[in-house]
């Protein structure tokens, strides 16, 4: 493994913990305040450490994944039912699009939260001035 591998793979398990936190629609600093203030509104702000969360510009890529995990998940499933059940066309007319309904809301708020949470952990955009403050507490902290 060279040097630049080993730092990738040290940033990415550095990575794990805020983004659980914003796929739990938590402040990927604190892992307390609600991310969300509507179901797919940010919150200016963490309520509970005050961490600035407006500088996210997830704009239409949670969307984007959402389509991707949604798709991969309920396509070979919904090839499989079809070509061995055959259930009536009704029923396939209503089932599919409902279940692909529920299942893209149910992880696009989630989905959401872990960009916005990874957009912080790079430093991506306006988050760069908190990633500087962690990174000079990290070393204060490292030397007494
Ligand atoms: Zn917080």
């Amino acid at each position: 493994m060279t040097h630049a591998a080993a730092l990738t793979a040290n940033q990415a398990a550095k990575a794990t913990g805020p983004l659980m936190r914003g796929l739990r629609g938590r402040c990927p600093a604190c892992g307390e305040g609600r991310m969300f203030r509507k179901f797919l509104k940010v919150a200016d702000e963490c309520p509970h450490c005050g961490e600035e969360l407006h500088h996210h510009r997830a704009d239409d890529f949670p969307a984007y994944l959402d389509i991707v995990i949604v798709g991969h998940i309920l396509v070979p499933i919904l090839v499989a039912v079809e070509t061995e059940c055959a259930p009536p066309l009704w029923l396939s007319m209503t089932m599919w699009p409902a279940i692909a309904l529920v299942a893209t809301l149910a992880l696009l708020q989630p989905i959401k939260g872990a960009v916005v949470a990874l957009q912080w952990f790079i430093g991506m955009h306006g988050f760069e001035q908190s990633k500087g403050r962690r990174a000079l507490a990290t070393a204060a902290a490292a030397t007494g």
